[in-house]
């Protein structure tokens, strides 16, 4: 079973992340298994705080290395009880390498990962350098806490476990996938306001609609996501 443990100040905010669709039924399949941690239960300090002033000044405030050191050694020590060895620390962070599907793909081949959701100024830096195995961004802006990055982690590696989406067919034609966005969908009704499905759709022909998706999926990523398509010449000329 694929574990999550969430270290935060905020537990709260992940309580239905779990209670719908695919996530909530890779929990009723126990394909995965999510816990969150509150940081403040970790503290030493007598009044709960879990950050200090920087040193050197400025403003705000930074999380404290203490307890999120002990918050990790509580998960690796039930790691160790139940012989969970594939687990890694991610740190979320606007300073980190950018999330992508290659990284969550990476992530959904491990059995945990520990996302440590920093809030205020930051994390002391001694966290990183005593802890963190990666640290992730969702991308170039700054947001208020690592809560919602975790989510969108949690989210995208969930959904990438085997057994949790029905057919595996429907991950691997995806956008991102082979360095190519997806192909245009419709449903039912055939035609609306007078725009209608491509003929080729509803032609039954296997052979005619692969190749029409195929073409689809390069036009899409040339018009949409042009680097996409560099990055795929580049790999083939590796
Ligand atoms: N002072 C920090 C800096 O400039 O790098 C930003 C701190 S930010 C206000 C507070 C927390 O939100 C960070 O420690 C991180 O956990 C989270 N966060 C903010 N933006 C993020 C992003 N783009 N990706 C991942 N985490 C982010």
């Amino acid at each position: 079973m694929f574990k999550i443990d969430v270290i935060t100040i905020f537990p709260q905010l992940f309580d239905n992340i779990l209670e719908y669709g695919v996530l909530k039924e890779s929990k009723a399949k126990q394909l995965c298994e999510f816990n969150t941690h509150n940081l403040r239960d970790f503290t030493k300090d007598r009044h709960k705080k879990v950050d200090d002033r920087p040193y050197g000044g400025g403003p705000g405030m930074v999380m404290s290395v203490q307890p999120i050191d002990d918050a990790i050694s509580f998960i690796k020590a039930e790691n160790l009880r139940r012989n969970i060895n594939n687990c890694k620390t991610i740190l979320l962070s606007p300073q980190g390498q950018k999330l992508d599907q290659k990284m969550l793909r990476y992530f959904a081949s491990l059995e945990n990962i520990i996302l440590i959701c920093g809030r205020y100024e930051g994390v002391d830096e001694r966290v990183r350098d005593m802890f963190v195995d990666m640290e992730v961004s969702v991308g170039d802006y700054v947001l208020t806490g690592g809560e919602i990055p975790a989510m969108v982690i949690i989210d995208g590696v969930i959904r990438l476990i085997a057994g949790v989406v029905g057919k595996e067919q429907s991950l691997t034609n995806e956008s991102f996938e082979q360095d190519l966005l997806d192909f245009p969908q419709y449903t039912r009704p055939e035609t609306y306001k007078e725009l209608a499905v491509p003929e080729v759709l509803l032609s039954g022909n296997h052979g005619m609609i692969k190749d029409w998706r195929e073409k689809k999926s390069f036009e899409n990523t040339k018009i949409k996501r042009p680097d996409l398509l560099n990055k795929k010449t580049c790999k083939k000329d590796e």
